[in-house]
């Protein structure tokens, strides 16, 4: 067993002062005040300082980051990628495919699918809940499909050649060489068989995110009706919102059905657009992704995403003069959402946390409560991530 003290804990809705939080095989067990709790005979409490603890971060929209991409055929890719999100405090994710040739998608959903159960055995397998390698890092816990459902008028950056009308026969080809491991599929409702393949994938248990989107109103409408209850990037690669004839955003921003997500690093969205976003889908409602790419990280310069070329200057990627996807970690999406909407910290953790678990549905996460697998941040006041603990592992920074 080991023990956590802190000098407070978010759960992250509700505060603890003083902590003292108990993990046997990986989970927690107990949380209660340290005055009141004596520390079990034999187990040596680990002192966090007078910080405090949160949820890990959860990104169910991530590319890559320290020079590698998800779709990238190495071995060294996603370790990188795990090792990098931890030191930002992120503890689980859903690597996130962009549209590709069909073939090359299909090869990358396999491999993303094997290492996503390769961890699962590791965990199985490991009494210490730390890797083979006895390293931590952030956990891959299914595959987000960014593509090729979506609409050619709102790609974004998606190779257009390579984009493709949403058939049951081609959601079963993904979800086959993902061994069901997609978790989570961006799509755009207005395509023709977007109705019957968010239905499906709605109850395969897929979260269907609205996006990359030149819908109306009713098109988006119908796209909830048929199962989806999340929208991508909200804003970005969507029909401007227009105040006579409102389209996806309009029902976005109004319908209450649908969670959200943002890209809040200062490039994506106007901080007063946040603050617009922040109000409309409120404190439960509103999900931080990052939405970032293998440049996050590293220097200015030419990087990829997916089998896009794309050129970083100064926080912002590009590729035919569109925004190409963010360099923003999640730490600084925490903060920023902060100072954007001007909300407090804690509320902005739970837009990186409770809330992405919530509309993902990911079970045990995004919250500290008995039960629930020890993945939790260590912070400082302004929200610095100090130190990042995987299944009650400290992961290296
Ligand atoms: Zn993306």
């Amino acid at each position: 067993m080991l023990a956590f003290a802190a000098g407070r804990l978010w759960t992250p809705t509700d505060v603890v002062e003083h902590p003292l939080v108990l993990v046997d095989e990986g989970r927690v067990v107990e949380i209660s005040a340290r005055s009141s709790r004596q520390v079990p005979i034999g187990v040596s409490v680990s002192d966090l300082g007078d910080h405090v603890m949160a949820p890990g971060y959860i990104d169910l929209h991530i590319h890559g980051n320290a020079g590698h991409d998800v779709m990238d055929d190495t071995a060294e890719a996603l370790p990188a990628i795990e090792q990098h999100l931890a030191q930002h405090g992120v503890t689980s994710y859903f690597p996130t495919t962009v549209t590709a040739p069909l073939e090359a998608t299909l090869r990358a959903l396999d491999r993303l699918a094997d290492a996503i159960e390769a961890r699962e055995r590791d965990k199985r397998s490991s009494n210490s809940n730390s890797n083979k390698d006895g390293t931590q890092r952030a956990l891959p816990l299914g595959i987000h499909l960014e593509g090729p459902f979506i609409s050619h008028a709102r790609r974004g950056v998606h190779p257009p050649e390579n984009l493709l009308d949403p058939t049951l026969a081609l959601f079963e080809q993904f979800w086959q060489a993902a061994h069901g491991r997609i978790r989570m599929m961006t799509i755009a409702p207005e395509l023709d068989g977007a109705p019957e393949v968010i239905a499906e994938a709605a109850h395969r248990g897929v979260c269907v995110s609205l996006g990359h989107s030149d819908a109306d109103f009713a098109a988006t409408e119908r796209g909830i009706a048929a199962g989806a209850r999340h929208a991508t990037h909200t804003f970005n690669a969507m029909r401007p919102l227009d105040h006579r004839s409102p389209g996806i955003l309009g029902a976005v921003l109004t319908d209450c059905r649908l969670t959200a997500d943002i890209i809040a690093d200062g490039v994506h969205l106007d901080p007063a657009i946040v603050k617009l976003f922040a109000n409309a889908k409120g404190a439960q409602q509103t999900v931080l992704i990052t939405d970032a790419i293998s440049a996050t990280g590293m220097p200015d310069g030419r990087y990829r995403l997916g089998s896009i070329q794309v050129e970083v200057r100064e926080g912002k990627c590009m590729s035919e003069g569109k925004l190409a996807g963010s360099v923003l970690t999640m730490d600084r999406a925490v903060r920023n959402l902060a100072r954007f909407a001007h909300w407090d910290l804690q509320q902005a953790v739970a837009a990186a946390s409770r809330n992405p678990a919530q509309v993902a549905r990911i079970a045990n996460r995004g919250v500290l409560a008995v039960g629930a697998d020890a993945d939790f941040v260590v912070l400082s006041p302004e929200g610095d991530v100090l130190r990042t603990f995987v299944g009650g592992v400290e992961c290296s920074q």
